[in-house]
C-alpha cells in the first residue's frame, strides 16, 4: 500500500494547481481525475480572463500545461472514478472504481456539471441536439436553428457565441428579464437573437435527432411548438459533491462549506475550486484555491508529523 502525504480528487484547474504547490513543497501528490486533466477548462474554446495569455488561450492547451507543471514536480495523475470516500479514517482511504488509494490528506477538486432541464428524453438526446457547451458544441450546428434556455450569464454568453454561427438563434427564459450582468446589454441590442419570455421548454421534440420544443408560456399556459436543430441547455451548474454528502457539511445549494483557508469540517480534509461554496466560479479563483490548500495542508502535515 502506497500512502501519499496528499490525494487530489478531481484534475481540473483547481486539482492541478494544488498538486504543483504540494509536489513543489516536496510532498507525494496523487491526482485522481475520471476523464481527462482540464475538468470545465479543457470543454472552453479560448481563455481570455486567465492572466498572462495577452490573445487568449485555448482550454484543452491550458488544462495539459497545468497537468505537465504539477507533475514536472512529481505530482501523479490516475485515471479512475472515485466511488466512496472514508474521510475521517487515519489515513484516509479514496475508493476508486479500479483502486484504492491511501492518503495523510485529501483534497476535493471535483468541480460541477451543467444542471439539465429534467425532461424525460434529455439524456438519450444528448449529443443528438441537445447540449450544455456552445463553445465546445456550436460549429456542429453552424447555419441551423437552435434554442437557448437560461438568462444568466453563461446564457447569454452562449446566444451571443451561436448567434455569430447559426441561422436563427431563440432564447427561452422563465422570467421578464435577465439575470445577466449589463456587460452584455450592448451586445444584445445589436445581435440577432430572438426572446421568449416568461416561458419554458416542457417537452423535446425528436425522431432520431431533435427537431423542435414544445415551450409553454408561463403566463398563459398556452403551448407553442417551435422548430429547431439543436437545444443548448445554460441553467447554471450542479456542484459535484455528491460523494461526500454524508462526512461533510455543505451550503444550501449544495456546495462543500469551507472558507478562504479551504480546510472543511473533516481535518486534514480540503474543498477547492467549483466545488466550495463561494463568490465566484472561474479558472483563476479555482487556481488560487489550489495555492492556498496548500498552506494548510502543510500546518496539518507539519503537526501531525511533530506529534509522532
Ligand atoms: C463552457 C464553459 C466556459 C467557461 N469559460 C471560462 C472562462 O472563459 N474563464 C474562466 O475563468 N472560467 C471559465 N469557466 C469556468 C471554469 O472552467 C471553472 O470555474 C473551472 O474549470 C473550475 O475548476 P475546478 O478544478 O474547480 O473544477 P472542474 O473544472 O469542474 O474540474 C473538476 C474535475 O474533477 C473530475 N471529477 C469529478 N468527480 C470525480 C470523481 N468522482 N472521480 C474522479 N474525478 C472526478 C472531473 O472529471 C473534472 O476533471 C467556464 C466553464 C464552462 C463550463
Amino acid at each position: 500500500m502506497k500512502l501519499y502525504d496528499v490525494i487530489i480528487i478531481g484534475g481540473g484547474p483547481a486539482g492541478y494547481s494544488a498538486a504543483l504547490y504540494a509536489a513543489r513543497n516536496a510532498r507525494s501528490v496523487l491526482v485522481i481525475e475520471k476523464l481527462s486533466a482540464g475538468g470545465q477548462m479543457a470543454t472552453t474554446g479560448i481563455v481570455e480572463n486567465y492572466p498572462g495569455f495577452t490573445d487568449g488561450i485555448d482550454g484543452f492547451e491550458l488544462a495539459e500545461k497545468m497537468q505537465e507543471g504539477a507533475e514536472k514536480f512529481g505530482a501523479e495523475t490516475v485515471y479512475d472514478t472515485v466511488i466512496q470516500v472514508e474521510l475521517k479514517n487515519n489515513p484516509k482511504i479514496i475508493h476508486g472504481e479500479e483502486a484504492d488509494y491511501y492518503g495523510k490528506t485529501v483534497v476535493i477538486a471535483t468541480g460541477a456539471h451543467p444542471r439539465e432541464l429534467g425532461l424525460a428524453k434529455e439524456a438519450q438526446l444528448r449529443g443528438k441536439g441537445i447540449a450544455y457547451c456552445a463553445t465546445c458544441d456550436g460549429m456542429l450546428y453552424k447555419g441551423k436553428d437552435v434554442l437557448v434556455v437560461g438568462g444568466g450569464n453563461s446564457a447569454i454568453a452562449d446566444a451571443l457565441f451561436l448567434s455569430k454561427i447559426c441561422h436563427r438563434v431563440t432564447l427561452i427564459h422563465r422570467r421578464h428579464e435577465l439575470r445577466a450582468s449589463r456587460i452584455y446589454e450592448k451586445q444584445l441590442a445589436n445581435s440577432k437573437i430572438a426572446f421568449l419570455w416568461d416561458s419554458r421548454v416542457v417537452d423535446i421534440i425528436a425522431d432520431k435527432k431533435v427537431t423542435g420544443a414544445k415551450i409553454e408560456n408561463l403566463l398563459t399556459h398556452e403551448i407553442q411548438e417551435l422548430s429547431c436543430d439543436g437545444i443548448f441547455v445554460a441553467i447554471g451548474r450542479v456542484p459535484d459533491a455528491q460523494l461526500f454528502k454524508a462526512q461533510l457539511t455543505f451550503d444550501n445549494n449544495g456546495y462543500i462549506l469551507a472558507d478562504e483557508s479551504t480546510r472543511t469540517n473533516v481535518e486534514g480534509v480540503f474543498a477547492i475550486g467549483d466545488v466550495r461554496s463561494k463568490a465566484l466560479r472561474q479558472i483563476i479563483t479555482a487556481a488560487s484555491d489550489g495555492a492556498t490548500c496548500s498552506k494548510y495542508i502543510e500546518d496539518y502535515l507539519n503537526e501531525q508529523e511533530h506529534a509522532v
